[in-house]
């Protein structure tokens, strides 16, 4: 499927927008397992923003920043968020990691509220949002503790800040959902095991694959 809206890069080259598949959910529901395993079929490159947070050298004024809003369970403002992001897909994209040409781009943490979904409407051609949907805060709060231990993050380890969160994805986060399409939007109940979670976002991606290539296939 073409897309007739182009944007200009920043390097000033003019490109299709990005098709992309968004995972979407609060803290410590599955996002960033599930984008993994996305990214591991070919043509799908995943790509998760707290991860490109956390890559930065806490040393510049950009990786102070991040510590200093995320140890606070805040979101690090709009602005400096996308344009990091968007550098750091074109790097991907210099590299040959990414093609956006053959690749979908599976995003995880961004964007994150309504006004990153504004900004980088431009950019990307949102496919399918996976919302991965948990109202039992509790199962959440429990993932995040064993987070923190595994893997070593700081902003897990502490109950204010993983409740500061929680509410910082329920005030600006979670109505960010409102600005896509319904039909593009879908909701998975992310307190089943990974694995079925996968496999319901794998049927719908598949599903558009097939359709893409009947498309494609001539008369
Ligand atoms: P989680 O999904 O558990 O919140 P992430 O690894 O996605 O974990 O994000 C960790 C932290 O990085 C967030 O709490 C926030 O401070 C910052 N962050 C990540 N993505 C964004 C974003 N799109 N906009 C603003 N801040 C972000």
């Amino acid at each position: 499927m073409v897309d007739s809206v182009p944007f200009e890069s920043l390097h000033g080259v003019i490109m299709q927008r990005y098709r992309t598949y968004l995972i979407f959910g609060a803290p410590g529901s599955g996002k960033g397992t599930q984008g993994k395993s996305l990214g591991t079929i070919p043509r799908f490159f995943h790509c998760a923003c707290g991860e490109v947070f956390r890559s930065i050298d806490t040393r510049t004024a950009l990786g102070r920043k991040f510590v200093e809003y995320s140890s606070r369970g805040e979101l690090v403002p709009d602005e400096v968020t996308v344009e990091l992001w968007r550098v750091r897909i074109e790097h991907c994209e210099e590299a040959h990691a990414f093609k956006p040409d053959i690749d979908h781009l599976v995003l995880d943490g961004i964007p994150r509220n309504l006004a990153q979904a504004k900004i980088m409407d431009d950019i990307i051609n949102v496919q399918r949002v996976f919302h991965l949907s948990c109202p039992d805060r509790s199962k959440l709060i429990e993932r995040l503790r064993k987070r923190a231990i595994k893997e070593n993050r700081l902003d897990d380890a502490n109950e204010t800040v993983i409740r500061h969160r929680l509410e910082a994805y329920e005030k600006e986060s979670k109505p960010m959902l409102d600005f896509y399409r319904p039909e593009i939007v879908c909701h998975i109940d992310a307190s089943q095991p990974p694995v079925v979670v996968f496999s319901k976002i794998v049927a719908l991606v598949a599903q558009d694959a097939a359709a893409e290539s009947a498309v494609e296939l001539p008369g």
